[in-house]
């Protein structure tokens, strides 16, 4: 038996399915890493600063200006699609085979695939909000600003709801997560490994019986998952969900 064979039917004979979708999954949709060497040295170039030291709670409260260059240029302007991956996890989700996906994705992409049942645990680039009337702004109103998005009313800046270096995942969201997964009996990890910020808080909560791990890198600690497939997401859940191709 194959491993994809090997997953279906894990995952058919499963009761309940958690995915946790990482920063591998994104990158297969065209992300680029803001530790990436070369990504550093141009946003150190243009702006001055690591893309660390922007993305941050400190930089964000200090110069804000710069802040929303940044946020605008190089995170709001690519448009990232939502790759195979995402479509095939939706699929998953529609014929009742994943219950929940957790990730720390900001771009949406399980919902846009079509997931409805997804926690997004760092926030979303979609969610806008201004922190002292509460009013609630589209993307497109943070893109098209000219300088800063200020609040209609209240003339302050409006804050993307995404975590930033230096805050913490909220509390009831981690709370929901560690619920979802010690509910699993099997628990999909797509895209991340082991030793990863989205994994490493939670995968202890699980007590179901399977994991199986998807992800074009490799890593150490991949053989503490049951099935391991080193293959990037966007080829091998399609191959898995669709056994004889797409429109079969
Ligand atoms: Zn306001």
């Amino acid at each position: 038996m194959d491993g994809y064979t090997m997953i279906r039917e894990i995952l058919e004979k499963s009761t309940y399915t958690v995915a946790m979708c990482g920063t591998d999954m994104m990158k297969e949709s065209g992300m680029q890493s803001m530790r990436a060497p070369e990504i550093s040295y141009k946003v150190e170039r243009e702006y001055g600063y690591s893309p660390e030291e922007i993305f941050s709670s400190v930089f964000y409260s200090n110069r804000t200006e710069t802040f929303f260059k940044y946020y605008k240029k190089e995170m709001l302007e690519p448009a990232l699609e939502p790759s195979d991956g995402f479509f095939a996890l939706a699929e998953l989700e529609s014929r009742g085979l994943l219950q929940y996906a957790v990730t720390n994705n900001v771009y949406d992409l399980p919902e846009r695939a079509g997931c409805k049942k997804v926690l997004n645990l760092h926030g979303t680039i979609f969610d806008n909000e201004c922190p002292r009337c509460g009013k609630e702004y589209p993307m497109e109103y943070i893109r098209d600003a000219k300088k800063i998005p200020l609040c209609e009313k209240c003339q302050i800046p409006v804050r993307p709801k995404v975590m930033l270096f230096g805050e913490q995942v909220d509390n009831q969201l981690m709370t929901q997560a560690v619920n979802e997964i010690s509910k699993a009996d099997v628990l999909l990890l797509l895209g991340t490994n082991f030793n990863s910020g989205l994994c490493d808080p939670y995968v202890k909560y699980f007590e179901g019986s399977k994991m199986i791990l998807i992800n074009g890198q490799e890593h150490f600690m991949d053989k503490k998952a049951h099935v391991v497939l080193h293959e990037e997401v966007k080829t091998a859940l399609p191959k898995i969900v669709w056994p004889n191709g797409r429109d079969a």
